[in-house]
Order: C-alpha cells, then structure tokens, then sequence
C-alpha cells in the first residue's frame, strides 16, 4: 500500500476518534453524527483509500471534477459511495448533480431546487438536499437569510423530487462568532419544526450539515448531525482545482 493511502487511512481513524470523543463530552451517542470525507481536489485512488478503511460518504464542490473521478472511485472501492454536492450550486450544472449525486447541501434558492427537483432522474430515489443558511451575516454571502429559511423549506419540502432533510451553514472559520453560528442554525432548525403543521415536512428533516476540520468538535457540542471534513482526513489540499483536472486520465 503506498504511503499516502496509510495516511488517509490513520487519518480517517484520528478524525473518527475525536468525533467520538466530542460526542461522549455532549452526551451523544456517535451514531448522531455523519461524517462526509471532503475529497476535492484530491485523487480517486485517495477517495478509495478512505473507502477501504470504511468510509461510505464523500463530498464535492465542482461538478466536473467530480464526474472525472466518481465511477472510478466507486469501482476502486468495490461498491456505491454515496456522493455529497457541497459547492455552491449553479443552475447550468443542476442536471448533472441531480443525476449523479445522492445529497446536495447547498440548497439557497427556490429556483434550485425546482431545476433540481425537476431534473432528477425517475429511477432514481428522491434527492437528499439542505437548505443552507447564511448564518454569519455580513461576513458570508452564501446561503439564504435566516428570516427566509422556514418560507424556502416549506417551498422545497413540497417538491415532489426531493426530500429536504435539514440545514446547512459554511461560517467563518477560526473566528469567535463560529460557535454562535451553530448554535444559530440549530435554533433556526428547531423554530421551523417547531413552528410547522405536521404534515410539512418528514420525520427525517433533522440533519445540520456544520462543521469542518478546523471547528468540527464544537459543531458537535452545538448539535451537528453530520460534519464535512477533508483536509484533517486527506491532509492539506493543493490550492487549486487545476491540478486536478488538467489531469487528463482520471476517469
Ligand atoms: C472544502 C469544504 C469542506 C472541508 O474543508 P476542510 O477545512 O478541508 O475540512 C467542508 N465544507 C465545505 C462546504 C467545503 O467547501
């Protein structure tokens, strides 16, 4: 096994202990918490490594470079991954995530998440998607506003393709005010059910998509069902996408 996968594979198992570990400090138990392994801008093969030492659940934010390594990934690993969209989604690329993804967190416009909704193929189980909240004010620019949150869930809950499953927010890293954004997006998650007629949305609308490598544990100790993280498994990112997709043979 060459050096890397090792890594990724240690890695994978550092990560998994410190969720754990953030867990018994709340008082949850780890099965509350999901783990999507961020691999963009990484290889296939390091997405199969992680896949070999177990992990199921992937993240991606460029549509592209995606599709170049998601069949590869899935034949390495010997079985279906399930693919995260974590980027910011734009409408000429909603066909190709709702045909090759199984959840989209990005979710901030009604308009999306029609195309979406619309564009996901029949044999296929509805799409699993967050709606992502701007929970930092001035200091981020995606996301839908939080006095806009419950109107849009309500709009995407009853789109017949998708199945609208939580909340999503990307605060500021390494600033004080991250903590207080989680904490935010629970709040808000809990207003909307709260707030609801029963039949709005499913039991299963439950997810908080919040937290990476740099503030994944205090995600945890403010609620977050599943953490996105990718430089703590597969180690610092190259900077730029390029290096991947002038790579011509990923596929
Ligand atoms: C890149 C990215 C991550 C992972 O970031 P790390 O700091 O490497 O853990 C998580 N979520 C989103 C939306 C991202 O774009």
């Amino acid at each position: 096994m060459a050096d890397g996968m090792i890594d990724v594979a240690s890695r994978l198992t550092e990560v998994r202990s410190r969720i754990e570990r953030a867990c018994a400090a709340s008082g949850r138990s780890t099965r509350t918490v999901q783990l999507v392994a961020v691999s963009k801008f990484f290889s296939s093969e390091a997405i199969a490594a992680a896949a070999s030492a177990g992990q199921r659940d992937f993240g991606e934010n460029y549509v592209q470079e995606a599709l170049a390594k998601m069949g590869r990934a899935d034949q390495t690993a010997g079985r279906r991954l399930r693919w995260h969209f974590i980027g910011p989604v734009q409408s000429n690329k909603t066909s190709a995530i709702a045909a090759c993804f199984d959840w989209v967190h990005g979710v901030e416009r009604l308009k999306i998440a029609q195309r979406l909704s619309a564009q996901r193929p029949d044999e296929l189980p509805p799409l699993n998607v967050c709606v992502q909240v701007n929970v930092s004010g001035e200091a981020s620019k995606s996301g839908c506003q939080p006095d806009q949150a419950q109107a849009l869930c309500a709009a995407v809950a009853r789109l017949p393709r998708l199945r609208l499953r939580g909340l999503m927010c990307i605060p500021e890293a390494d600033t004080a005010s991250v903590r207080p954004a989680f904490a935010g997006l629970r709040a808000l998650l809990e207003d909307i059910r709260a707030r609801a007629l029963a039949s709005t949305y499913r039991d299963d609308f439950d997810t908080l998509s919040m937290g990476m490598s740099a503030d994944f544990e205090l995600a945890i100790a403010e609620g977050a069902t599943l953490v996105r993280v990718g430089s703590a498994i597969f180690g610092p990112r190259p900077t730029s996408q390029l290096l991947h997709t002038a790579n011509p043979n990923q596929r």
